[in-house]
């Protein structure tokens, strides 16, 4: 999927124009809570999007949410025709994704031993796992996992890759449980309507030991004005202290975690997970770390500030031309 998507998604599979922003109904994916602030009513493109702040942990999120059904369909048809008309992507396409994933791959470099058995989550075209793949050579195994039909029949067909069809949860049964050394999920985690049950599928796919390694948007630094960064494919929006939460939550072990530049400083938030050996399978705390939600809707109006007051838009026009070209 990608880190800079597309502008409507399941509002334009929607066309009701008149129909109110619907109120939140669901609980919060992290803690449980259904007690919520609304922040925003808007999203990308003026769509009408619900974002709420969970006032027990502070997780930022889209509610409602759409249906398991709603949000299948969505991704196996549409996400990709709807960004920039790419269902049957092409070789041009492929090599545009070459640089966006570039940062991903270095940091992933140190574990790409030989032998090593992966899995990427939401591999669209495969540009990331080829490049992994290629790193190793022949002896490692490389598995993706792509829900839209066009991009994964690319990935196959033009580059050879093995990639099963479907979200995480329609082909967990093809995957083999305690079969991987490394999961990998470069911006996809916020697209899931469950983080929680992803951690948990992955934490049983994962040998012991095995690492996960995410990275996502970061509510403390969005990089665009608010109403482009809450965005109708985006159901969740993190911040170092939620992330670190739901990996508490699901078992994991923090090998680390950090605020890394992009376009703007601090926008990417990516952390590297480790599955436990069964030995060392820690006890749920009984305190979870929490975001003040207070203090994270003034954090968000106070970047909304910043990024008018520092023209920020200009300068993430020139940083983005810098890392194209390099
Ligand atoms: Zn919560």
């Amino acid at each position: 999927m990608g880190d800079d998507a597309a502008a409507m998604p399941h509002a334009a599979a929607r066309p009701a124009e008149a129909r109110p922003p619907a109120a939140p109904r669901q609980v919060c994916d992290l803690c449980g809570s259904a007690s919520c602030s609304v922040f925003a009513q808007k999203g990308r493109g003026g769509s009408k999007l619900t974002t709420v702040i969970c006032r027990e942990c502070g997780l930022v999120y889209t509610n409602p949410r759409p249906s398991e059904r709603d949000n299948a369909e969505f991704y196996h048809k549409q996400y990709w025709g709807d960004y920039k008309d790419q269902s049957a992507p092409d070789e041009k396409f492929f090599k545009r994704r070459l640089p966006k994933i570039r940062p991903m791959l270095a940091l992933l470099r140190s574990h790409l031993r030989p032998g090593i058995k992966v899995l990427e989550i939401g591999c669209s075209v495969g540009a990331l796992l080829w490049s992994m793949k290629n790193h190793v050579g022949a002896t490692g195994q490389f598995i993706g996992v792509e829900a839209h039909e066009g991009h994964a029949k690319f990935a196959r067909e033009e580059k050879g890759l093995d990639i099963r069809c479907g979200l995480l949860h329609e082909v967990t049964h093809k995957l083999p449980a305690g079969g991987f050394d490394l999961v990998v999920m470069n911006h996809v985690l916020e697209h899931t309507t469950s983080p929680t049950g992803v951690f948990a599928t992955i934490k049983k796919l994962l040998k012991p030991n095995g690492l996960l390694v995410v990275e996502v948007p970061n509510v403390e630094a969005p990089g665009s004005r608010l109403s482009h960064f809450f965005h109708v494919a985006h159901h969740y929006a993190f911040s170092p202290r939620t992330l670190q939460r739901l990996a508490q939550k699901t078992g994991f072990k923090v090998k680390r975690l950090d605020a890394l530049d992009g376009d703007l400083p601090g926008t990417r938030l990516n952390a590297t997970f480790e599955k436990p050996s069964v030995a060392e399978e820690p006890d749920l705390p009984t305190k979870f770390i929490r975001d003040d939600p207070a203090e994270r809707a003034k954090a968000l109006r106070r970047y909304e500030r910043w990024y008018w007051l520092t023209a920020a838009s200009l300068r993430k026009k020139v940083t983005h031309w810098q890392r194209q070209r390099a």
